[in-house]
């Protein structure tokens, strides 16, 4: 991977971005702090270390965890990430991120998020299915479809849930296709859903673009990240009309003051050994910390944590920030961004829209009857531009940015309902 990504930096922690965020909401509710103590900390935290015997023969310890924030609203939801990075902070960041999301899109979930210290890239097909059965058998008392439901996140995917859902239902002794969403279409996975946090991340750029009185077709965006969420969002976005001058992913990044063709720069990755874009003649070479600072209109950092900080914001460019990644940007760089006059769609509403499809996933399985993909997508694009308006009448009203608004909307509800529970 090449330097200038500082993802799980011991610089920037996300929790404490997370809090500082939460903080301010609390103030502006003039929330009880015995209500804020309680969703200051996570619900439930599970640590497994789980021995996997690997091609060679030898066996090897890795490191799981999965943390319950919240189930005030319904069972919890969350991704599982597969990365070097993971550790115990950063995932309960990411948990603490799943309540508010949900909170925000309105749908009757609480948060959660999981993580195994791992490089998925060097392990083989079969390692991560021994791995990943592992974590399944570990978890098997947390995960449930009306306990908690884990997706993909960075490092996983479609298979990866087709063996969580595979291990689990052998466990219980019958198919639980509810009990994680993400999954392929045959094993009850939805339609729709592997581009649906692109396409939320489409839905909250034109809703800002409007807002700011900009059109499609006179825009140039850089999108920051080309995995699932950086290369649907960048594809999606261009067939508004927006012009793509830059995208990155591990190689770097690529500058094209012409427009790169996102479409192109696809099927390259998919074609790749590698499946990265290195030696894909698509434009200038830029390092990923040039990329974020090009001059633009939109900037999408879809890759990882802390990649807009003190250090860097000064110098973005861009007008508006649309957030695909969870944590971009870490608090202290909020402030410069909002004296820069940048409008940001924050993470927790701009990437909702995967976590939205995941639900409608989990519904098809319990009714156990299938939607069209106009059908998702027609309720999806719904619920994320009713959440942008949602957000924005919240930060009208206060008169606070984007960010602090869906934390207010978010812990508003969770809050609600946490009194109305009530508690031992
Ligand atoms: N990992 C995704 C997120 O961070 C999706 C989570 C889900 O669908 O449960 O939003």
């Amino acid at each position: 991977m090449s330097a200038p990504m500082n993802g799980g930096s011991p610089r920037y922690n996300p929790l404490e971005s997370m809090n500082r965020r939460f903080d301010a909401a609390v103030e502006i509710l003039g929330l009880d702090e015995q209500f804020a103590n309680v969703l200051r900390v996570p619900d439930k935290v599970v640590m497994a270390n789980m021995p996997v015997t690997m091609d060679n023969g030898t066996i090897k310890v890795f490191e799981g965890y999965r943390v319950v924030h919240s189930v005030h609203l319904g069972p919890s939801k969350g991704g599982i990430r597969y990365s070097m990075d993971v550790n115990l902070d950063e995932v309960k960041a990411l948990a603490a991120w799943m309540t508010w999301k949900c909170a925000v899109v309105n749908i009757p979930y609480g948060g959660a998020k999981g993580g195994i210290k791992c490089d998925p890239r060097s392990m083989s097909k079969g390692e991560l299915e021994r791995l990943t059965r592992a974590y399944t058998l570990a978890m098997k008392n947390v995960f449930g479809p009306e306990n908690d439901i884990p997706a993909p996140d960075m490092g996983t995917g479609q298979q990866e849930m087709a063996w969580i859902v595979d291990e689990y239902s052998k466990i219980k002794g019958h198919n639980a296709w509810g009990v994680v969403t993400g999954k392929p279409l045959v094993l009850g996975g939805s339609l729709g859903r592997v581009e649906a946090t692109g396409r939320g991340v489409m839905v909250s750029t034109r809703s800002a673009l409007a807002k700011l009185g900009l059109k499609p077709t006179e825009v140039t965006c850089v999108v920051q990240g080309f995995g699932n969420v950086g290369s649907i969002s960048a594809k999606l976005i261009s067939q508004m009309g927006v012009k793509i001058i830059g995208i990155s992913d591990v190689t770097g990044g690529y500058y094209n003051t012409d427009g790169i063709d996102v479409n192109a720069a696809i099927e390259f990755i998919a074609n790749s050994p590698n499946r990265n874009l290195e030696g894909c003649n698509i434009g200038k070479k830029v390092s990923n910390a040039e990329l974020l600072e090009l001059e633009c209109d939109v900037l999408v950092p879809a890759a990882m944590e802390d990649q807009i900080t003190p250090e860097n914001a000064h110098n973005i460019k861009a007008k508006l920030i649309v957030e695909g990644a969870n944590g971009p940007t870490t608090a202290a760089a909020d402030a410069i961004l909002q004296e820069k006059g940048i409008l940001v769609v924050p993470d927790i509403l701009a990437n909702a829209g995967g976590v939205t499809v995941s639900y409608f996933e989990w519904v098809q399985n319990r009714l156990g009857y299938y939607w069209t993909e106009e059908r998702v997508n027609r309720r999806a694009d719904r619920v994320m531009k009713q959440s942008f308006d949602n957000v924005y009448a919240c930060s009208e009203k206060y008169k606070i940015n984007m960010r602090i608004a869906a934390y207010v909307v978010a812990l508003e509800k969770v809050s609600s309902t946490l009194k109305l529970r009530g508690s031992f």
